[in-house]
């Protein structure tokens, strides 16, 4: 609990510090942007290499201020809505994305199950958790593969809280998201989860995808639990409290309580 606890405190301050450094970049990256859009159309004659050259300005503005975004958005968290969500919408919009946007190479599958319990969440925050994990999915296999996101109840039992300590006895979801990509040594395993820890080359990632997904599935009272082979594939295994009834008869219960002669 000591260890947890400095952890938090050591991730606060982190944030804290990245919100302030995130703020002050994004003052000095507006006007540099402007003045990347605006100089080229004030010049009467430029040639195509100053042109590049404005791009190059522009583009790279554009890339720090969606990082700043994404640094802000970690450091001061968003709003937190509870609803109850089906996780069956969750996966459509998810596969609409992945099919839309992601290479062909990469083979998507999900299974939909009608009868999965009801998650009271937060519907943004959840889609934020699939969409980090299938991307880091998506980055794992540049040669393509399978990616599959699989949803299940699961009651955990006393035994497994023993092993478990972040679980609780009691109905859960768990939601699974593997991929068939380059997988990750346990030293690399070891850190995943470590804000601003990241592989990815420069540019191409922040390394807050995974904190932010352990952030978020923490403050639903979750858990997140990781298996990965080098060379053969990964699998992010997400945990979140039930409720043992499915979605819409909770929906239907809560608008039309049932009286208690029933
Ligand atoms: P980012 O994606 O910006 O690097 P993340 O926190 O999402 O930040 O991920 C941290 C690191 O964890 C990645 O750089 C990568 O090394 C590793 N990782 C995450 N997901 C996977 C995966 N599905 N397969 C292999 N490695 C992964």
């Amino acid at each position: 609990l000591e260890a947890q606890f400095l952890r938090a405190q050591r991730l606060e301050s982190i944030g804290t510090l990245a919100g302030g450094i995130a703020h002050d970049l994004n003052n000095i990256l507006t006007p540099i942007l402007a003045a990347a859009q605006l100089l080229p159309l004030k010049l009467s004659h430029i040639d195509e290499q100053s042109q590049q050259m404005f791009k190059i300005i522009e583009t790279n503005a554009k890339r720090g201020a969606a990082l700043v975004k994404q640094v802000l958005q970690f450091a001061q968290g968003v709003e937190d809505e509870r609803t109850i969500v089906q996780i069956n919408d969750l996966f459509s919009e998810i596969k609409q994305i992945v099919q839309q946007t992601f290479p062909k190479s990469i083979e998507f599958s999900t299974n939909i199950k009608s009868d999965l319990w009801a998650v009271v969440a937060d519907a943004t925050h959840l889609h934020q958790v699939l969409m980090n994990l299938v991307v880091n999915a998506r980055d794992a296999m540049p040669d393509g593969g399978t990616l599959n996101i699989s949803a299940e109840n699961v009651f955990i039992d006393e035994q497994y809280v023993r092993m478990n300590l972040e679980a609780s006895v009691g109905p859960y979801i768990a939601i699974a998201v593997t991929d068939t990509g380059i997988g990750m040594s346990p030293e690399i395993l070891d850190r995943i989860f470590e804000p601003f820890f990241t592989t990815k080359e420069f540019g191409k990632g922040t390394g807050l995808g995974l904190s932010t997904v352990r952030g978020i599935i923490t403050s639903h009272n979750g858990f997140v639990k990781v298996s990965s082979n080098v060379g053969r594939g990964t699998e992010f295994k997400v945990f979140l409290p039930a409720v043992q009834a499915t979605a819409t008869s909770l929906a239907e219960n809560l608008e039309l309580p049932k009286g208690n002669g029933e």
